[in-house]
Formats: C-alpha cells, structure tokens, sequence
C-alpha cells in the first residue's frame, strides 16, 4: 500500500469504514474510481453529499425523507387508523415492498436493549405516544424484530398503548426466530402481517 499516494491513501481508508466493505473492496473500489472518468468519482461524491445534507427524520413517523413530513404521512389515501410500529427506516421499505400494507408507520430507531444501553427513553416513544393522543390511529401493529429486544420492546409498547384504548397487535411469528424484517421474504412478511394477533 506503500506506493499509493496521501489522497487514494485516504479514500481507501474512508472507503472501508463502510458496512461490509474490507480493505481489499476498499482498494478495489478506489481502483475503480481512478481508473474511471472522473464524471463517475465526481457524480458518487455529489450524491453522497447531497442525499447525506438533505436527508433527516420525518418529524411525524421519524422515518428518513428529505422533507418535513414524509410522503407516506402525507399521503391522503393511505389508511391513517392504521399504524405500523418498526425498529429502523429499512423496515418501512420492507413492509411497503409486500404492497399488502396501506397504514402508516412509526419508526422506533432501535430497539430496548438494556445491554447496549439503550433505553426507552433512547427511542421515539414518546412521539408515538403523543400521535396516538390525537385519536385517529385505531389499531398499532408491533412489527418490531422477532428477537429478545424486538419482543421485549413490542411488550412495553403494549402494555403503554392498550390503557389508551387502542387495538393492538403483534405480526405473527411466520418470520424466522432472531430473523430481521429486512431480511424476510416479501411473502413471509405479507403472511406475517395477515396472522397478526392481538395483544
Ligand atoms: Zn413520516
């Protein structure tokens, strides 16, 4: 690695922070970039910046978007007494890719973990809690991980949201034990969604 100069030097590097990307992606992707017309390093770089500078939390759902309010709870048509409760923004774009799905969404940012640290306190509950005051929403659906924390956060969200009168539901447990919803087959997740059960 000697021979590469301070700048590849240093997109390597970055490069191999990445989830899933070693050093020798690093190097191979790095040799891409130089070996490419620049308009290819340029245009990648570009979009990085500008998806990573316009992109934050929807302050409704706390999904991603590059807007206020997101598309999907702005959205007139969707059914808005009916709200999915998931862990992270890929799990959103999981349920949607089913297309069984026509409810809203709550994005916790994770999951009770006591052994990480994280607390309900870390996750958006409180948002979620103060949604459900409105009134519209009429059944939640706990679509978190079926894991320990994903379990045991669906467990504290039903006990807080049953005394407001509200329906609630766990999506069956179709889905491998310890799988996560990202990486469930749209058809396991549509099933899983259907089987749902009170709680
Ligand atoms: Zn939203």
């Amino acid at each position: 690695m000697r021979y590469f100069t301070g700048p590849v030097t240093r997109l390597i590097e970055e490069l191999s922070r990445l989830p899933g990307v070693g050093p020798k992606t690093a190097q191979r992707l790095a040799f891409f970039l130089m070996n490419a017309p620049p308009q290819v390093a340029h245009n990648l770089a570009r979009a990085m910046v500008e998806a990573r500078d316009t992109i934050r939390f929807c302050s409704v759902c706390a999904n991603l978007t590059d807007r206020e309010i997101c598309p999907l709870c702005s959205d007139p048509d969707r059914d808005h007494s009916l709200l999915c409760v998931v862990q992270e923004p890929r799990d959103v774009l999981a349920m949607e890719k089913t297309r069984g799905y026509r409810g809203l969404y709550h994005v916790l940012q994770g999951a009770i973990n006591p052994m990480n640290g994280v607390g309900p306190e870390d996750l958006t509950i409180k948002q979620l809690l103060a949604r459900l005051g409105e009134g519209k929403v009429k059944e939640v659906i706990l679509a978190t991980n079926p894991d320990i924390e994903g379990d045991a956060t669906a467990l504290y969200l039903a006990r807080l949201i049953k005394p407001l009168g509200i329906k609630v539901t766990r999506i069956a447990h179709g889905l491998p034990v310890g799988a996560h919803l990202e990486y469930a087959d749209e058809m396991t997740l549509a099933r899983a969604l259907d089987g749902r059960r009170e709680v």
